[in-house]
């Protein structure tokens, strides 16, 4: 009998599970709901030629060699290490903030205080979080510790989040570090590059597979149903045979049955201009005055050659509402949400058939190489449960 599987999403989740066991024999079927493959990884060229990522800024950067390894069948890639400006008291300085930012935003004298103290706290060329600076008794360290607080933190996630900074959970803020040095990547990881010739091409090579059948425009929630009695999916009215890989939002296979998990979102604001740049850096945050979070120039990124053109990218935090055609993007992490999460992943352990992978299905702040991760994971538990072999 031929052996079969279901995917539901085609962001890096679904796709790389998709791609794994396709490549083991299984008759791939898969469903997304976009017009398009790659997830909020998407990327398109505008009338002006220039590419962009529909959904905002993605960098690729990870310590995961075999992750890296997978993703290299499928593309080439170039070096690239991407930087962040964050407008700070009229001033552009790095961010992560680092020695040059203090450089730029004190007097010398203070400067010279502050790194040495920072570099006697924390040694040379390294990376704390805002956190680690605060349990410092120094009460210069603690001063710098406020000023990154107030500066880059507070209103920026206030911003993105719609709470209160003390209201957020740690492992958000601690994305971005303070780094005791001059380094100014924003990620420190060992690999650090960006398929050649963009994402949406990378999603191509990966999908292109004989035994993956694409559907696009496919709203799961018209095309499959749980059935409780029988602990199976059902497609199409008809039981289905084989691993269910889900993909999309936990909450919503289950008709919210529980209560909808909360989200932000982002409104995302396209600008085109005909000059060849407008920025000198790919990104540049705006952690106070503006209503926006940042602002990407994509040329930047893409390193695409566009005379007399450019493209730049505005986004606007906003809050998620179920139900409407807003796209959730990013998980609120809280001990009740988590709750809630779990509470629904009981409910989805009463079908045997039905996997969750990625940042919508496991209501997690997953970077790329992350899922990417966890879908290799994924495939590797399908292929080692004898039912489906
Ligand atoms: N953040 C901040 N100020 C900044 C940059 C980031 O307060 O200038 C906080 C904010 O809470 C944000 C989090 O750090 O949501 C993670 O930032 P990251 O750049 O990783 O966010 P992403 O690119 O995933 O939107």
């Amino acid at each position: 009998m031929k052996k079969q599987a279901l995917i539901i999403g085609l962001g890096f989740a679904g796709s790389v599970v998709a791609r794994i066991l396709a490549d083991a024999g299984f008759e791939v079927i898969t469903l997304e709901k976009r017009p398009h493959i790659g997830g909020n990884m998407f990327e398109y060229e505008r009338c002006n030629g220039v590419r962009v990522h529909l959904y905002g800024p993605h960098i690729f950067h990870t310590n995961n060699e075999a992750v890296y390894s997978f993703l290299n069948r499928f593309s080439g890639f170039y070096p690239y290490s991407h930087r962040v400006i964050g407008r700070i008291d009229g001033q552009l300085v790095p961010i992560p903030f680092n020695f040059t930012s203090i450089d730029k935003l004190f007097p010398e004298d203070k400067a010279t205080l502050y790194k040495s103290k920072l570099t006697k706290a924390f040694g040379s060329d390294c990376r704390v979080t805002i956190s680690d600076l605060f349990n410092t008794q120094d009460s210069d360290i603690r001063d710098i510790a406020n000023f990154v607080h107030q500066k880059v933190f507070l209103n920026y996630s206030a911003k993105q989040w719609g709470v209160p900074f003390s209201e957020l959970d740690s492992s958000v803020t601690s994305r971005v570090p303070v780094v005791i040095g001059n380094d100014d990547r924003y990620f420190s990881d060992e690999i650090q590059m960006m398929p050649l010739l963009g994402f949406t091409d990378l999603f191509e090579h990966i999908l292109n597979h004989p035994k993956i059948a694409i559907n696009l425009n496919s709203e799961s929630n018209r095309r499959i149903q749980l059935h409780p009695e029988s602990g199976k999916v059902l497609l199409d009215g008809i039981p289905f045979n084989g691993p269910v890989c889900y993909t999309g939002p936990i909450d919503e296979l289950f008709d919210y049955s529980l209560g909808a998990l909360p989200y932000r979102t982002t409104d995302f604001v396209f600008e085109d201009y005909d000059v060849n740049c407008l920025q000198c850096t790919p990104v540049i945050n705006y952690p106070n005055e503006e209503e926006y979070t940042r602002i990407t120039e994509f040329k930047h990124i893409t390193l695409q050659e566009v005379p007399g053109k450019t493209t730049i990218l505005k986004e606007y935090p906003m809050a998620y509402h179920f139900g409407s055609n807003m796209i959730p993007m990013y998980p609120i992490h809280n001990p009740e949400n988590r709750q809630k999460y779990d509470d629904y992943l009981e409910l989805g352990g009463n079908y045997s058939d039905l996997f969750f992978c990625g940042r919508l299905a496991e209501y997690k702040y997953y970077n790329m190489d992350a899922v990417v991760a966890r879908a290799m994971q994924v495939a590797d538990i399908i292929l080692a449960t004898p039912k489906y072999d």
